[in-house]
């Protein structure tokens, strides 16, 4: 059991104010892990006096000593990476091999790239008789997700320190016990009180507290479309800077000339990625009708590829979901699939076979799903199942397969696959969603990350992540 009974805030362990508490569960197994403190907006109040007090002279800090900070913030939590791995495999269900590449690795990497980033970044600039400076925006409010839950606060934290602003981290109750060790590893940076505050509880308590609190100045969200309205709707009575990181429905577009394998296997791996459990996953995948049959069996096979089991196993390639309300919503969206006329091609609704009578029948686990001859208005096609479940659909031709491909109220991200890469490239820049994969281009965390439409606003990531932190202010010089 992991129980962590203490917050952090200005500097201190300090005891919460009710002695109410959230168990966390384990992802694998169902069982509980843990518990934490289920703070209230009395504890707000107290870790937002502390950050509001720390702000002047932590904006003022020079910036190269804010990122000696971040380094040492990167090289603590990389002395814990094993042990963040592992914690993360157990709230997220995340198997253990990927959690440490990615959701260790991938926050050391954004608070040492925000330290390197610092040291070339120019505050201030000329503009004839102006001298346009940048300025932190002030006290941040961060309150992130579960999936990818130290990576979502890495990509506020890291920026937000570099640009000058103090933080209060109220992370996802569902995952929060990666938020404690980042905390500790600030604490041993010696990054001066109140600089960053932790507090964990629940959305509608100890979050919106935080978003209607008057001494914040910002809050940067990452999770569902459903809270990022409610916290615009709230943060707009003071109003704040609101950026908002929310849910994906994306399409890979593969056109009739690409490498049919390739791309099939990507999309299918693309969605599949943390149980399907990715803003940016892959969910819908828009194949050619002429080339349906083979997509499909291609897709089928890429499927029953991914094992699913035990997620502290090294061979495990298919986790559990990361809580028991994921699954019920992501098994309904199954059932829903079927009813409204969906061809199941593989998986379905039911606990997966051989987990009965072992230590993972309790664990939150969905069979690898595929459903082909989907209609894009079907709701499977619509809405965000946050499960390993992808739509087949058919197109005729290219107008149809970008007008298929925009028609979801999300714009988070997409892909497209073309032996011609030019062709890929034109059909890219017509799908309106922040990032779109041309032939399976990797990754890049320093690139902008962010959504249109209802996917949220504002950009993450690299340089353009440090700007949501940072407001302009001109001075009018008169020689
Ligand atoms: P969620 O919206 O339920 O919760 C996210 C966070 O918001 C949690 O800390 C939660 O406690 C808090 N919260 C919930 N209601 C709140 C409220 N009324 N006021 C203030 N805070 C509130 O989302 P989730 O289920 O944790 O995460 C999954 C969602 O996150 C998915 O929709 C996914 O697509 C999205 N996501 C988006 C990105 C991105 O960058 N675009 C990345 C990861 C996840």
């Amino acid at each position: 059991m992991i129980v962590r009974d203490r917050f952090f805030i200005d500097g201190q362990w300090a005891t919460p104010v009710s002695g109410e508490t959230i168990d966390v569960h384990n992802a694998g197994t169902g069982a509980i892990m843990g518990k934490v403190p289920a703070g209230t907006e009395k504890d707000i109040d107290a870790a937002v006096a502390a950050a509001r007090a720390a702000f002047e002279s932590w904006s003022a800090t020079p910036p190269a000593k804010r990122a000696e900070y971040l380094q040492k913030i990167a090289d603590g939590l990389k002395a814990r990476a094993v042990e963040l791995g592992s914690t993360i495999a157990q709230e997220v269900g995340m198997p253990i091999k990927l959690s440490g590449r990615i959701q260790a690795g991938l926050p050391i990497a954004n608070f040492s790239n925000y330290a390197k980033l610092l040291n070339d970044f120019q505050f201030e600039a000329r503009l004839e008789n102006s001298l346009v400076i940048r300025e932190p925006v002030g006290v941040v409010g961060a309150i992130t997700p579960w999936n990818y839950p130290l990576h979502q606060i890495a990509l506020k934290v890291a920026p937000a320190l570099a640009a000058g602003c103090s933080v209060v981290l109220k992370p996802s109750e569902i995952a929060p016990f990666n938020a404690f060790i980042l905390a500790e590893v600030i604490e041993a940076a010696g990054l001066p009180k109140g600089v960053f505050n932790l507090v964990t509880g629940l959305g509608p308590t100890a979050g919106e507290a935080l978003v209607k609190h008057p001494q914040v100045d910002m809050i940067s969200f990452t999770g569902s479309t459903r809270a990022g309205k409610r916290i615009s709707e709230l943060a707009a009575q003071t109003v704040k800077r609101v950026a908002l990181e929310l849910g994906g429905k994306s399409a890979s577009i593969i056109l009739e000339d690409a490498d049919l394998v390739v791309a099939v296997k990507g999309t299918v791996s693309g969605c599949y990625l943390n149980s399907g459990q990715t803003c940016t996953a892959l969910t819908r995948m828009l194949v050619p009708a002429s080339q349906y049959d083979e997509a499909a069996k291609l897709a089928v096979a890429a499927a029953q590829g991914f094992t699913l089991g035990d997620p502290m196993s090294e061979t495990t390639r298919l986790g559990p979901l990361s809580s028991h309300q994921q699954l019920a919503r992501v098994r309904s969206y199954i059932k829903k699939g079927i009813e409204e006329g969906a061809e199941l091609l593989t998986g379905g609704a039911d606990q997966p076979e051989g987990l009965a009578g072992s230590k993972l029948a309790g664990g939150y686990f969905v069979q690898p799903t595929i459903f082909g001859k989907v209609h894009n208005s079907m709701t499977i096609a619509q809405e965000e199942i946050f499960g390993p479940v992808l739509s087949i659909i058919p197109y005729h031709d290219e107008e149809d397969a970008i007008r298929i491909a925009n028609d979801t109220p999300y714009g988070l991200a997409g892909a497209v696959w073309s032996k011609d890469e030019a062709r890929a490239q034109k059909v890219a820049r017509r799908i309106r969603a922040g990032q779109v994969d041309v032939n399976g281009g990797a990754f890049n965390m320093r690139a902008p990350f962010g959504g249109h439409k209802q996917s949220g606003h504002g950009r993450e990531a690299g340089v353009y992540g440090l700007e949501e932190f940072l407001e302009y202010k001109s001075l009018q010089l008169k020689g």
